[in-house]
């Protein structure tokens, strides 16, 4: 995905590749320090399958499955593609049920 920099955002945004799973930024604003959004996490409840939640996210979100088996949402705001604005509510029309944990 597109690289992710509030710095440059402000200057017309970076036209860097970030990978999202190591950094929402791309190589060269991670070595200039630029300032990048939050990562925002959600816990997914009930069990479905990662593939499943998958295929509800944009790409500025990713699942994670912790060994115990849980699955987590994690990425961060791009836009109108925020956490609580879209990929919540897009889980849940699939009848997945996400709550966003902070300050974890
Ligand atoms: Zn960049
Ligand atoms: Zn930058």
């Amino acid at each position: 995905m597109h690289c992710l920099c509030e710095t440059s955002a402000k200057r017309g945004g970076c036209d860097g590749e970030a990978d999202i799973r190591l950094s929402p930024l791309c190589l060269e604003c991670e070595e200039r320090g630029c300032k990048a959004p939050p990562l925002r996490i959600a816990q997914i409840h009930g069990r479905p399958s990662v593939a499943t939640v998958q295929d509800y996210l944009p790409s500025n979100y990713y699942v994670r499955q912790r060994l115990d088996g849980t699955i987590f949402v994690e990425g961060y705001d791009d836009h109108g593609w925020t956490l609580d604005g879209y990929v919540i509510p897009r889980l849940g029309s699939g009848l997945i049920a996400a709550r966003e944990v902070t300050g974890a």
